[in-house]
């Protein structure tokens, strides 16, 4: 049979198989639809799924990075860990038992959120197997707030500063990338320095260029077990009106595809992508870019294979 058109056949991200067994598998492709630690607008819990329904659009080869990673890598769509819409706690005891097994069977994961709150689980499990992970952060906020809503410790404003108190991160090798917007005050930056943050703010990106971002980023993660964590309103809301708190004056999509692509060469353990919201997409846009952002995760989990 000729391979279907993309508006053909039932959703898996980039038709791989949906199976819960991961054995064999180097990379699954895990669903976290919750949106319940969001703090202004929500809807990422339709995140995973229409991020998938826009996957079918991927040809299948990278021909910047020359690799075809569906071919490489033996990806798999687990499908969705079970999200309790109320209930942030619990989502966080099932994201991390269950990723943590997928890890434990020696398989890469990456997840679709969901709002950033899920990041948190995530990286106890990849902390649990990896120890003490470089993480490279897309965002237009820290997300190191301590508990600004209401004394809440869990929330999509506070994984990095969590993951930080629980001994998750290498402070050293933390770079946030493409910081801006109001905050607060003068404090918010500077907490996130204070925890030992290198913040990357989009003015510092725009002045020295990408090339800079990524030889910082190279400089401080080089040789450590890397974690990458993209929230989408790293992008400009112009290019990724698909989400929750937008900040406007932020990254092109080509600005984006060249930054996740310049993260090849280290060795990136773990992914997500977060803070797609659905409802206040247009075009499917965000989704679309979000799902290219994933296959470009996908080409560079492929060349890391090829290059062992
Ligand atoms: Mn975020
Ligand atoms: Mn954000």
């Amino acid at each position: 049979m000729a391979e279907p058109q993309p508006f053909m056949g039932l959703v898996t991200f980039g038709r791989r198989p949906h199976t819960r067994d991961v054995t064999g598998a180097d990379v699954a492709v895990v669903g976290v639809p919750f949106d319940g630690g969001t703090s202004h607008r929500s809807g990422t819990r339709f995140g995973p799924r229409k991020i998938r329904e826009m996957s079918l659009l991927l040809w299948g080869y990278n021909n910047p990075l020359g690799v075809a990673p569906f071919d490489a890598l033996n990806v798999i769509d687990y499908g969705d860990v079970e999200s309790v819409p109320v209930n942030i706690e619990r989502t966080y005891a099932n994201v991390e038992r269950e990723v943590s097994a997928i890890l434990d069977a020696g398989v890469t994961v990456l997840a679709l959120g969901g709002d950033h709150s899920i990041t948190l689980p995530l990286l106890r499990a990849h902390a649990r197997r990896f120890g003490a992970l470089a993480i490279v952060h897309f965002d237009s906020h820290p997300d190191t707030w301590d508990s600004e809503y209401s004394g809440q410790p869990y929330s999509h404003g506070t994984p990095f500063r969590r993951a930080i108190e629980e001994g998750l991160v290498d402070t050293g090798a933390y770079v946030q990338v493409g910081i801006r917007g109001p905050t607060s005050g003068l404090d918010d930056l500077e907490e996130a320095r204070h925890l030992g943050a290198r913040v990357i703010t989009i003015d510092e990106a725009m002045a020295g260029g990408l090339p800079a971002v990524l030889q910082e980023i190279h400089a401080r993660a080089a040789g450590k077990k890397v974690y990458v964590s993209l929230d989408i309103d790293a992008v400009d809301p112009a290019f990724a009106p698909g989400t929750g708190t937008p900040e406007v004056g932020g990254f092109t999509s080509y600005d984006m595809l060249q930054l996740v692509r310049g993260l090849r060469g280290l060795d990136l353990v773990g992914f997500d992508i977060v803070e797609v919201s659905p409802p206040y997409d247009h075009g499917d846009i965000t989704a679309i870019l979000a799902s290219n952002l994933a296959f470009e995760f996908l080409s560079l989990r492929a060349l890391k294979k090829g290059e062992r």
